[in-house]
């Protein structure tokens, strides 16, 4: 059975690695291209849109694809659309891997904001020492607000042209350590973190660290949910391949 996996995540990498030695399932992995250097599984893969459904509908078509796992990102909702909608015109199966999103505990200080530019209202008019770990593509709104000073982390570095002007880059990939953010958050003096609310274990130490140091956090909700089905991990993804590999799809 072959099977393209809609990857970019930590759950896509987890999926392709417990498939490499099940000689039922041959993966294709897709990329959207946006990381220069990505960690890339030993299994076939390809970069780039498809052009929209109707491109991915196509590929599936011309590639025989028989299932179709989207493991996108939480907040990658025009794939998420694309996906579903492309399944359904090649008449495949499609299941969504979506991780829990996180909720907050006590001690937490979290807002839940709409989206980026509601989390740069929210920070308000006194200069504040921010740490954004918002991804490399969305820190364009974070300019309307340049009397901040933001420390910002992502995979890469981002587009000089996308920065506020008071901001300082690092780059580094999960997972972290709690101990290593609380460093972090006390050596650079931060007062307030911007994050979205992605989900999953790779990333949430530095809630944990907000909490321990009684930080503000600014967290972006999520888009609306995909189309079912959706599964939460990838032991659930890998009893639906096989259930699905086994009615002999
Ligand atoms: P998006 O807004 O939902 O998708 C925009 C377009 O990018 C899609 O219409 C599609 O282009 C292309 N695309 C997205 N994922 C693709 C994939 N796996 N393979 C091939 N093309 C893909 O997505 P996004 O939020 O920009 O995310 C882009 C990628 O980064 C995704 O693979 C996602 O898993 C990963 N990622 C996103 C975030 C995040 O916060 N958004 C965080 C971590 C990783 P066409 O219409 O031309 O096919």
């Amino acid at each position: 059975m072959k099977v393209l996996v809609l990857g970019g995540t930590t759950e896509a990498s987890m999926l392709l690695q417990a498939l490499a030695n099940d000689a039922r399932i041959r993966p294709v992995l897709s990329l959207a291209g946006r990381t220069r250097t990505p960690a890339l599984p030993a299994v076939p893969h390809r970069r780039g849109g498809f052009g929209g459904a109707a491109g991915l509908a196509e590929y599936l078509r011309t590639e025989s694809i028989d299932a179709l796992i989207d493991a996108t990102h939480p907040f990658a909702a025009q794939m998420h659309r694309n996906a579903a909608a492309a399944a359904a015109q090649a008449k495949i199966p499609r299941l969504v891997i979506s991780r829990p999103a996180w909720h907050p505990i006590p001690g937490d200080r979290w807002t839940e904001l709409p989206d980026m530019p509601a989390a740069v209202a929210a920070l308000g008019p006194t200069p504040r020492r921010v740490f954004l770990t918002v991804g490399q593509q969305e820190l364009t709104p974070f300019r309307a607000a340049p009397w901040h000073t933001y420390l910002i982390r992502s995979v890469e570095p981002p587009d000089p042209a996308a920065l506020p002007p008071n901001a300082r880059c690092i780059t580094a990939r999960g997972p972290f350590r709690v101990d290593d953010e609380r460093r972090l958050l006390q050596q650079q003096k931060i007062e307030i973190i911007v994050t979205k609310n992605s989900g999953g274990t790779a990333t949430e130490a530095k809630l944990a660290a907000a909490r321990d140091l009684a930080l503000p956090v600014l967290l972006v909700a999520r888009p609306p949910a995909p189309e079912p089905p959706i599964v939460p991990d990838v032991a659930a993804a890998l009893a639906w391949l096989h259930q699905t590999a086994l009615r002999g799809v």
